[in-house]
């Protein structure tokens, strides 16, 4: 797609640090490194987010992920974790909109990645959760 910069990426019309690539995915190294070794994975084709794949390319994206997982556990013995992150629409972090995962190794509990879990499990009856569990639930097709 013109104007994307992990299209142009791909393309190599920008140069990137390539870690991995495939007939479906590239892989590279994300130039901010919020800890040694922050990897995003991304479909060739253009896609913007989770919600415009279909479960064929979802399936070629997503198989590679354990993989890429694990060489960067190789290359990286001393990681105690990692995260791997899917930010989908701006108000979730997504910045650059061409789908991506991120794979980021976790070191320490004072390395520079942080998030946050709100537990809200005491403003729910088990009745609610099932409703709304039975919502989404009839959407999926
Ligand atoms: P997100 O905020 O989830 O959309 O993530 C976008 C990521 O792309 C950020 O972590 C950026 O550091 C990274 N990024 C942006 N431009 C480049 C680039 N030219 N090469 C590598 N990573 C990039
Ligand atoms: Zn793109």
């Amino acid at each position: 797609m013109e104007n994307c910069i992990f299209c142009k990426i791909n393309n190599r019309e920008i140069p990137s640090y390539k870690v991995y690539e495939d007939e479906q995915v590239y892989a590279f190294l994300d130039i901010s490194q919020v800890t040694p070794g922050h990897t995003l994975v991304i479909p060739k084709t253009h896609v913007t987010d989770i919600f415009e794949y279909d479960e064929t390319l979802a399936a070629a994206v997503f198989a590679r992920i354990p993989k890429i997982a694990r060489a960067i556990e190789k290359a990286f013995p001393e990681i105690e974790g990692l995260n791997i992150i899917n930010n989908n629409k701006e108000l979730a972090y997504q910045s650059v909109f061409h789908s991506h995962v991120h794979l980021i190794p976790r070191y320490s509990k004072d390395d520079d990645f942080k998030i946050h879990f709100g537990n809200h499990a005491e403003n729910y009856t088990g009745e609610e959760l099932a409703a709304i569990a039975e919502k989404i639930g009839k959407q999926v097709n």
